[in-house]
C-alpha cells in the first residue's frame, strides 16, 4: 500500500492508484470534467489541480498516481483560483446560452420553456407546477405584466414573439393549483402590506411550513391589483382565486389593520420571529402647479372605482400623467360616461411609461392622448375647472435616460374640464418607518438587494415599498426572493439569499447563425386571446381580453423553440462557474459559432458549447464505435467530430445515450434532456 495523506487525513492505497482517486475514498471531492470512470484519462480540463508538497506548479489529480509521502492539499486558495481561472478559459468562446432569453428578462425568472412545454403536451398540472416554482400570482401577472419576457422572445426574429403572458394566464385560470405545504416549523411571520409582494413572501413562506399573518389597512387583499388596477384589465375573481390558494397554505390575514394605528412594528417583532414590509407605494403625487389641490388624486379615484362608489364626473375629463394609472383612470373615465375623455402628458408617446398596448387600448376607446402638453394652473370656475397648459418640447436626457420636456414660451392654452385627475405618480410613505428605527433611500425602505434585510435584526422589506412606484412582477419576485432570506434567517443559516445560479448568453447572434437556429422551424402566426365587443367594453367594467381558447393555447405553445439549453439544471460547467465564482465573460474573445448536429433520432450535438474533454471520443472508442468521434480542428477551433464530416447518426450507433449522459455540457445532449431527471449528471 502507499499511504499518502490529502487534505491532512492519512491514506492507504494500491499503486497505480490516482490522486483523483485516492480523494474519492476519503470523501473528499475534486472536480473534474474529462474523468470517466472506467476509462483511461487523455488530457485534463485541469480543473482537477491539486497542489503537490514540495512541487512548485499545481498537478492535475486525475493523471498522478500516487507516491509514498505525498502530501496533497485540494483546496488552498492557488488551486481555488486556478480552477476558476481553468473554467474562465473553457467559457471564453463557448457558444451557449444557458437561460433562454425571454426566461432571463423576467424578474421573477420564471421558466418559460419549461411550463410552455406543459401546456404544448397537454400537461397543465405539470405547468403549474413549473410556474409555482417562481411565480406567485401567475393568472393576475399573466393578464397584466408589461412582459418584459416577450420582447426577448427569439421567435419575434422570425415571425412573432410568444404570448407568454396570455399562456401563463391560460394554465393559471384552468389549473387551480395549490403547492403542497411542509411540516409546520413553528416559526410565526408576520407580513405588514397585502399586496403582491406580501402575498408572494406569504405563499413561499406558507409553502415552508411558516406560519403566516398579512396586516393590511385595506378592508380586502390584493394592494394595487385590487385597487389601482381596474376590473376591465384585472378581474377580482381572477384575483381572489389566487389569494384563496395562498389562504389554503394556511396564511391568515387581518384586514383593517393599519401599521402606525393599530400596531407598531416594535410589537409585532415581539410577538414574531420575522416581519416582511411590503406596504407598497401608496402616497398620490400631486399635479405640482397652482390651484393642485381642485384635481382628483388618480389612485383615490380608482379606489372608489373599485369600491364601486366613484362620484360623477362629468363629460370633460383631463387626466395628467403617462403612466398605467393614467390610462386606467383615462379607461375607467370612459367606462362611467365621460364623452370627452384626454390624458394629458408632457413628454413625447416614446418617453410614455405605459404599456404601448395600454395607449392603443384607451385610444380605441375614444381617449384623446394630449402630448407635449403640462399643467400649469388649474381654477375653480363656477361649476366646472379651467385647466391651463402650456405646450413643451424636449431637450436632453435626464438620467432615466428619457429626453426631458422644456416648455415654449408664450404657448399656454385653457380648456374647461369636469374633472381634473392627477395620475402623476405614487411615493412611499416613509415616514413611519422612519419613527420605527427603519433605514431609507430616496425611494423607500432601506432593503439588502439579494437578502431584502433592513437595518432592524429579523425585518425584511421588499416590493414598490423599497423601490417605489414599479411593477407588480418585481413585487411578486421581491417576495419570493425575501421568503427564501427569511426562511433562511428562521431556520438558523446564514442569511445569503436565494441561490441564483451563474448564466452564460450567446453573444450577438448573426445572420447566418439565426438561419440555423430557425433552419428546421416552420412559420406560424401568433394566436390572439378573444376581446369583447366595443360597445360592451366601454359601457362595462367586464374584463377586455378573455382567456385563450384550448386549441389557440396549445397551439401557441408549440410555438416556443424550447431556447435554453438542455442541461442548464446539470451542466457540469455551470454549477462549477457558479461554485468558484466564475465571471463568465472575462477572457471572453471571439465566440464559437453557434451551429447543431440534429440528425441523429437521440441526441443532439452543439460543437459550440464542446470543451473538448475527450470523453464522449474515449466512449465510442472504447464500444468500438464506427467511425465513432474524433476531435477535429486545430487550436481553438478544435472540438468532437465525425470522421470526414460525417453526421452523428452514421458515428454514434450504439452508445449515443452514454455519451450524452457523460458530456459534462450541453454539447451532446438527449433530445428528451429539458431536466436533471434525463441525465445522469443531475441532482
Ligand atoms: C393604477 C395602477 C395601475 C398599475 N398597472 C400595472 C400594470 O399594468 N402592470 C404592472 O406590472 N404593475 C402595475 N402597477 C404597479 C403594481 O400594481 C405595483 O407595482 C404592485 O402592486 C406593488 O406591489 P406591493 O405589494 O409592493 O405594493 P401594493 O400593491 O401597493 O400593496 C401594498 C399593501 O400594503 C398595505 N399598506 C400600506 N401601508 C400600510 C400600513 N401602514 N398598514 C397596513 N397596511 C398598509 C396597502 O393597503 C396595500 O394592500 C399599477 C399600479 C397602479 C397604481
Ligand atoms: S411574469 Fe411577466 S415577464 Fe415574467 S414570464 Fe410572465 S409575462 Fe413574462
Ligand atoms: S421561443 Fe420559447 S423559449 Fe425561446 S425565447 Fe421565445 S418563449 Fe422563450
Ligand atoms: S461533446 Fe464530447 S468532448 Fe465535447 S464536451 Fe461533450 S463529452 Fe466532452
Amino acid at each position: 500500500m502507499v499511504n499518502l495523506t490529502i487534505d491532512g487525513r492519512p491514506i492507504g492505497v494500491p499503486p497505480g492508484t490516482t490522486v483523483l482517486e485516492a480523494a474519492q475514498w476519503l470523501g473528499i471531492k475534486i472536480p473534474t470534467m474529462c474523468h470517466v470512470p472506467g476509462i483511461e484519462p487523455a488530457s485534463s480540463c485541469f480543473l482537477c489541480a491539486v497542489q503537490i508538497e514540495g512541487r512548485r506548479t499545481l498537478s492535475p489529480a486525475c493523471g498522478m498516481p500516487v507516491a509514498e509521502g505525498m502530501a496533497v492539499v485540494t483546496g488552498s486558495a492557488d488551486v481555488r483560483a486556478a480552477r476558476k481561472m481553468a473554467l474562465e478559459l473553457l467559457l471564453s468562446d463557448h457558444a451557449g446560452e444557458c437561460v433562454a432569453p425571454c426566461a432571463a428578462q423576467c424578474p421573477a425568472g420564471l421558466d418559460i420553456p419549461g411550463f410552455v412545454h406543459g401546456i404544448a403536451t397537454g400537461d397543465n398540472r405539470r405547468s403549474m407546477e413549473v410556474i409555482a416554482e417562481r411565480l406567485a400570482l401567475p393568472g393576475s401577472l399573466g393578464r397584466i405584466c408589461p412582459r418584459l419576457c416577450e420582447r426577448q422572445c427569439r421567435r419575434s426574429d422570425l415571425d412573432q414573439g410568444l404570448a407568454i403572458g396570455a399562456l401563463h394566464r391560460y394554465v393559471a385560470d384552468l389549473a387551480h393549483f395549490t403547492p403542497p405545504r411542509a411540516p409546520s416549523t413553528g416559526k410565526r411571520v408576520a407580513i405588514v402590506g397585502a399586496g403582491p409582494a406580501g402575498l408572494a413572501a406569504a405563499y413561499y413562506l406558507a409553502k415552508n411550513g411558516h406560519d403566516c399573518t398579512l396586516f393590511d389597512a385595506h378592508a380586502l387583499p390584493g394592494g394595487m391589483l385590487r385597487y389601482g388596477i381596474p376590473a376591465n384589465r384585472l378581474p377580482k375573481d381572477a384575483l381572489d382565486a389566487e389569494i384563496d390558494a395562498i389562504r389554503r397554505l394556511g396564511a391568515r390575514f387581518r384586514m383593517g389593520e393599519r401599521w402606525g394605528e393599530d400596531f407598531t412594528l416594535a410589537g409585532l417583532r415581539q410577538r414574531h420571529d420575522a416581519v416582511f414590509v411590503a406596504i407598497g407605494a401608496q402616497r398620490a403625487q400631486g399635479l405640482r402647479c397652482e390651484g393642485e389641490e381642485h384635481a382628483l388624486a388618480g389612485i383615490e379615484f380608482l379606489e372608489r372605482v373599485a369600491g364601486g362608489n366613484s362620484s360623477p364626473l362629468g363629460n370633460d375629463v383631463a387626466v395628467v400623467g403617462g403612466g398605467n394609472t393614467a390610462m386606467d383612470c383615462a379607461r375607467s373615465a370612459v367606462r362611467l360616461g365621460a364623452r370627452n375623455v384626454r390624458v394629458i402628458y408632457r413628454r413625447s408617446r416614446q418617453e410614455m411609461p405605459c404599456l404601448m398596448e395600454e395607449v392603443e387600448a384607451a385610444e380605441a376607446e375614444g381617449v384623446r392622448i394630449e402630448l407635449l402638453v403640462a399643467p400649469v394652473r388649474l381654477e375653480r370656475n363656477g361649476g366646472s375647472l379651467l385647466l391651463t397648459c402650456r405646450r413643451m418640447t424636449l431637450g436632453e436626457p435626464d438620467v432615466s435616460g428619457r429626453r426631458q420636456p422644456v416648455e415654449l414660451d408664450g404657448s399656454d392654452f385653457t380648456m374647461e374640464c369636469s374633472t381634473v385627475v392627477a395620475a402623476i405618480g405614487q411615493s412611499v410613505d416613509r415616514s413611519l418607518a422612519e419613527r420605527e428605527g427603519l433605514e431609507v433611500t430616496a425611494w423607500g425602505i432601506a432593503a439588502d438587494e439579494r437578502t431584502f434585510a433592513t437595518n432592524l435584526p429579523g425585518v425584511f422589506a421588499g416590493g414598490d415599498g423599497v423601490l417605489g412606484a414599479d411593477l407588480a412582477v418585481r413585487a411578486v419576485a421581491a417576495g419570493r426572493m425575501a421568503a427564501a432570506a427569511i426562511h433562511q434567517f428562521l431556520s438558523g443559516q446564514a442569511v445569503t439569499g436565494e441561490a441564483a445560479m451563474t448564466a452564460i448568453a450567446m453573444r450577438p447572434i448573426d445572420d447566418a447563425e439565426r438561419a440555423e437556429m430557425f433552419r428546421a422551424i416552420e412559420r406560424a402566426a401568433r394566436v390572439h386571446a378573444p376581446e369583447i365587443p366595443m360597445e360592451r367594453r366601454v359601457a362595462s367594467f367586464d374584463e377586455v381580453e378573455n382567456r385563450l381558447l384550448d386549441a389557440d393555447a396549445v397551439r401557441e405553445a408549440r410555438r416556443c423553440l424550447t431556447c435554453g439549453c438542455r442541461k442548464a439544471d446539470c451542466c457540469l460547467v455551470r454549477t462549477l462557474a457558479t461554485e468558484y465564482g466564475v465571471d463568465v465573460y472575462r477572457f471572453a474573445g471571439a465566440r464559437r459559432r453557434f451551429s447543431q448536429d440534429l440528425s441523429h433520432p437521440e441526441v443532439i450535438y452543439e460543437p459550440g458549447k464542446c470543451i473538448c474533454c475527450d470523453a464522449c471520443v474515449r466512449i465510442a472508442a472504447a464500444a468500438d464505435e464506427e467511425p465513432g468521434l474524433a476531435m477535429i480542428g486545430r487550436g481553438f477551433d478544435v472540438a468532437v467530430g465525425v470522421p470526414f464530416g460525417q453526421p452523428l447518426s452514421i458515428g454514434l450507433r450504439k452508445v449515443a445515450r452514454e455519451c450524452a449522459e457523460a458530456c459534462p455540457t450541453g454539447a451532446l445532449a438527449l433530445r428528451t434532456a429539458r431536466s436533471c431527471d434525463a441525465c445522469s449528471l443531475g441532482g
